[in-house]
């Protein structure tokens, strides 16, 4: 009997041989959050998209950022520098959830900072730094999205299928739709069966044209806090998606051009 992660991976297979049989190629991405710069946790995750020749996104904390991790990264073609907020500090009001870019701090105060973490990761990281913004916990206030653009970027990311492609004029808006990480479980994982079904549903809504299927699959990691069953279960599914063909990954200078 096959335990219910083989079935997963089956069920899995079977999807990307859908898109396969109508000759469509099924575009993901991978974004990574919270880097500031050099480790172990970091050079693990590099490894794993130099072994599997995939892209990554990487979402640096501009005032955090330590300058050894642009030497870290010197080489590494694969690698996109994106920018996750400012400080990842939370500025949310009383009974609000988590955010950076709102809150307490007016649009103005938010674009400055915004713009002075642009500065940093463009001057340290030049071409690799893309001018995308990844808002910290996935949560950005709408005024402040609507000035993006005027400050230097073409995009955004956040979680969950996007509503729109274009939130403002000149941000093309790509999200993750997978984060396997169980939170509530600190670094935890939320099982082979639940990341694979949620994949599957974003794959499958995209594919019979209930969602946008223009944007690519995204998958979700944070290096610093995953735990070892998430590192396993990430290079098992980099590894199953690298070898079918009807998978290409995208890197962020092609989705953001
Ligand atoms: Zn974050």
């Amino acid at each position: 009997m096959r335990t219910l992660s083989a079935k997963a991976w089956l069920w899995l297979g079977g999807e990307l041989d859908a898109w396969a049989d109508m000759d469509k190629s099924v575009d993901f991405w991978w974004r990574d959050d919270d880097a500031t710069g050099p480790g172990r946790a970091l050079d693990r995750l590099l490894g794993l998209s130099y072994n599997r020749d995939t892209p990554l996104a990487l979402a640096v904390i501009p005032s955090r950022l330590k300058p050894e991790l642009v030497d870290f990264l010197r080489d590494r073609a694969l690698i996109a520098v994106l920018q996750h907020g400012y400080a990842h500090e939370n500025h949310a009001a009383r009974g609000q959830r988590k955010l950076e870019l709102g809150g307490s701090h007016t649009s103005k105060q938010i674009i400055a900072d915004l713009e002075r973490g642009y500065q940093i990761l463009e001057q340290h990281f030049a071409d690799r730094f893309k001018p995308v913004l990844v808002p910290p916990w996935n949560r950005i206030d709408d005024q402040v999205v609507s000035r993006l653009n005027e400050i230097g970027f073409a995009g955004i990311s956040t979680m969950k299928v996007r509503r729109k492609a274009y939130p403002a004029p000149g941000l093309l808006q790509v999200n993750t739709h997978l984060d396997p990480i169980n939170w509530r479980h600190q670094g935890g994982f939320i099982g082979v069966y639940p990341a694979i079904a949620i994949l599957i549903q974003h794959l499958q809504a995209r594919r019979t044209g209930y969602r946008d299927i223009e944007e690519p699959t995204g998958i979700l990691t944070h290096h610093l806090v995953q735990n070892e069953a998430v590192w396993h279960f990430l290079e098992d599914l980099l590894q199953f998606l690298s070898d079918h063909p009807a998978v290409n990954w995208l890197d962020a200078a092609t989705i953001w051009k």
